[in-house]
Protein backbone atom coordinates (compact mmCIF):
# COMPACT_ATOMS: atom_id res chain seq x y z
CA UNK A 1 0.00 0.00 0.00
CA UNK A 2 1.76 3.37 -1.16
CA UNK A 3 1.86 5.79 1.79
CA UNK A 4 -0.59 8.60 1.99
CA UNK A 5 1.37 11.68 1.31
CA UNK A 6 1.37 14.68 4.01
CA UNK A 7 -0.13 17.43 2.98
CA UNK A 8 1.27 20.71 2.81
CA UNK A 9 -0.94 23.17 5.31
CA UNK A 10 -0.09 26.64 4.49
CA UNK A 11 -1.68 28.51 8.26
CA UNK A 12 -3.88 30.76 7.69
CA UNK A 13 -3.42 34.12 8.88
CA UNK A 14 -5.27 34.59 12.43
CA UNK A 15 -8.97 36.07 11.44
CA UNK A 16 -9.36 39.47 12.70
CA UNK A 17 -12.05 38.85 15.35
CA UNK A 18 -14.76 41.73 15.94
CA UNK A 19 -14.10 42.92 19.70
CA UNK A 20 -17.75 44.06 20.79
CA UNK A 21 -16.10 45.13 24.27
CA UNK A 22 -12.74 47.10 22.80
CA UNK A 23 -13.40 48.15 19.38
CA UNK A 24 -15.64 51.00 19.75
CA UNK A 25 -12.52 52.38 22.23
CA UNK A 26 -9.71 52.15 19.90
CA UNK A 27 -10.04 55.85 18.34
CA UNK A 28 -10.00 57.42 21.86
CA UNK A 29 -7.49 55.22 22.40
CA UNK A 30 -5.38 56.51 19.17
CA UNK A 31 -5.81 60.14 20.62
CA UNK A 32 -4.50 58.65 23.78
CA UNK A 33 -1.40 57.43 21.69
CA UNK A 34 -0.68 60.43 20.02
CA UNK A 35 -0.91 62.54 23.14
CA UNK A 36 1.76 60.03 24.51
CA UNK A 37 3.90 60.67 21.36
CA UNK A 38 4.11 64.60 22.86
CA UNK A 39 6.20 63.04 25.89
CA UNK A 40 9.16 62.23 24.09
CA UNK A 41 10.07 65.72 23.35
CA UNK A 42 11.24 66.49 26.52
CA UNK A 43 12.16 62.34 27.39
CA UNK A 44 9.81 61.83 28.99
CA UNK A 45 8.25 58.08 28.69
CA UNK A 46 5.26 57.94 26.62
CA UNK A 47 2.33 57.48 28.04
CA UNK A 48 -0.90 59.80 27.34
CA UNK A 49 -4.54 59.98 28.63
CA UNK A 50 -7.46 61.41 28.05
CA UNK A 51 -10.92 61.75 30.25
CA UNK A 52 -14.06 61.48 28.19
CA UNK A 53 -17.38 63.43 29.22
CA UNK A 54 -20.50 61.38 29.33
CA UNK A 55 -21.00 62.39 26.14
CA UNK A 56 -17.70 61.30 24.76
CA UNK A 57 -16.07 64.53 24.30
CA UNK A 58 -12.60 65.04 25.35
CA UNK A 59 -12.65 66.76 28.81
CA UNK A 60 -9.29 66.11 30.04
CA UNK A 61 -5.66 64.75 28.25
CA UNK A 62 -2.42 64.64 29.46
CA UNK A 63 0.66 62.87 28.94
CA UNK A 64 3.56 61.67 31.31
CA UNK A 65 5.42 64.79 32.16
CA UNK A 66 7.74 64.11 35.30
CA UNK A 67 10.97 65.02 33.36
CA UNK A 68 9.37 68.14 32.04
CA UNK A 69 8.24 69.61 35.17
CA UNK A 70 10.30 67.59 37.90
CA UNK A 71 7.24 65.99 39.32
CA UNK A 72 6.90 62.49 40.25
CA UNK A 73 3.04 62.35 40.42
CA UNK A 74 2.90 63.87 37.02
CA UNK A 75 1.51 61.04 35.28
CA UNK A 76 -0.57 61.23 32.38
CA UNK A 77 -3.52 59.81 34.25
CA UNK A 78 -3.29 62.55 36.92
CA UNK A 79 -2.57 65.71 34.46
CA UNK A 80 -5.54 64.53 32.44
CA UNK A 81 -7.70 64.14 35.99
CA UNK A 82 -6.87 67.84 37.27
CA UNK A 83 -8.05 69.22 33.69
CA UNK A 84 -11.26 67.27 33.24
CA UNK A 85 -12.10 68.23 36.97
CA UNK A 86 -11.27 71.54 36.48
CA UNK A 87 -13.25 71.84 32.95
CA UNK A 88 -16.24 70.16 34.83
CA UNK A 89 -15.88 72.66 37.75
CA UNK A 90 -15.87 69.65 40.52
CA UNK A 91 -13.60 67.08 41.88
CA UNK A 92 -16.47 64.19 40.96
CA UNK A 93 -16.30 62.55 37.47
CA UNK A 94 -18.92 60.61 37.68
CA UNK A 95 -20.06 59.16 34.25
CA UNK A 96 -16.54 59.95 32.88
CA UNK A 97 -14.34 57.70 31.13
CA UNK A 98 -10.39 57.48 31.48
CA UNK A 99 -8.51 56.30 28.42
CA UNK A 100 -4.51 55.68 28.97
CA UNK A 101 -1.79 53.70 26.66
CA UNK A 102 -0.82 51.91 29.93
CA UNK A 103 -2.00 50.43 32.67
CA UNK A 104 -2.20 52.34 35.85
CA UNK A 105 0.37 52.28 38.22
CA UNK A 106 -0.78 52.33 42.33
CA UNK A 107 -0.84 56.10 42.40
CA UNK A 108 -3.19 56.76 39.00
CA UNK A 109 -5.21 53.49 40.33
CA UNK A 110 -5.81 55.65 43.84
CA UNK A 111 -6.69 58.82 41.79
CA UNK A 112 -9.01 57.41 39.77
CA UNK A 113 -10.96 55.91 42.71
CA UNK A 114 -10.81 59.25 44.62
CA UNK A 115 -12.21 61.05 41.33
CA UNK A 116 -15.06 58.76 40.71
CA UNK A 117 -14.60 58.11 37.31
CA UNK A 118 -17.03 55.60 35.62
CA UNK A 119 -14.41 53.37 33.64
CA UNK A 120 -11.42 53.12 33.01
CA UNK A 121 -9.98 51.80 29.65
CA UNK A 122 -6.05 50.76 28.86
CA UNK A 123 -3.65 49.39 26.04
CA UNK A 124 -0.84 47.97 27.25
CA UNK A 125 0.01 46.03 30.34
CA UNK A 126 2.22 47.17 32.85
CA UNK A 127 3.46 43.23 34.42
CA UNK A 128 5.97 45.59 37.01
CA UNK A 129 4.03 47.80 38.38
CA UNK A 130 0.40 47.90 37.15
CA UNK A 131 -2.11 48.25 39.56
CA UNK A 132 -5.30 47.35 37.45
CA UNK A 133 -4.88 43.39 37.21
CA UNK A 134 -0.92 42.80 37.04
CA UNK A 135 0.10 43.59 40.20
CA UNK A 136 -2.43 44.94 42.15
CA UNK A 137 -5.88 45.27 41.31
CA UNK A 138 -6.40 48.64 43.27
CA UNK A 139 -9.69 49.08 40.83
CA UNK A 140 -11.76 46.40 41.48
CA UNK A 141 -10.85 45.64 45.14
CA UNK A 142 -13.98 45.15 46.76
CA UNK A 143 -12.57 46.88 50.05
CA UNK A 144 -12.99 50.67 48.21
CA UNK A 145 -16.29 51.86 47.87
CA UNK A 146 -16.21 52.50 44.22
CA UNK A 147 -15.33 50.27 41.36
CA UNK A 148 -14.83 52.11 37.70
CA UNK A 149 -15.75 49.36 35.09
CA UNK A 150 -12.13 48.10 33.86
CA UNK A 151 -11.53 47.20 30.10
CA UNK A 152 -8.44 46.35 29.18
CA UNK A 153 -5.92 45.38 26.20
CA UNK A 154 -7.28 48.31 23.67
CA UNK A 155 -4.59 48.47 21.02
CA UNK A 156 -2.25 46.69 23.81
CA UNK A 157 0.57 45.84 20.89
CA UNK A 158 0.26 49.04 19.58
CA UNK A 159 0.49 51.22 22.90
CA UNK A 160 3.64 48.40 23.58
CA UNK A 161 5.12 49.22 20.57
CA UNK A 162 5.10 52.99 21.21
CA UNK A 163 6.72 52.13 24.61
CA UNK A 164 9.59 49.72 23.36
CA UNK A 165 10.40 52.55 20.68
CA UNK A 166 11.28 54.89 23.26
CA UNK A 167 13.48 52.45 25.56
CA UNK A 168 15.34 51.55 22.52
CA UNK A 169 16.27 54.86 21.28
CA UNK A 170 16.54 56.50 24.83
CA UNK A 171 17.72 54.25 27.08
ZN1 LIG B 1 0.69 56.43 37.37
Amino acid sequence: MQPVPTPRITPLPAPVRPDPVRDRWAAPMRLAMAEAELAVATGDVPVGALVLGPDGSVIGRGHNEREAVGDPTAHAEVVAIRQAAAAVGEWRLGGCTLVVTLEPCTMCAGAIVLSRLDRVVYGALDEKAGAAGSLFDVMRDRRLNHRPEVVWGVLADECAEQLRDFFDTHR
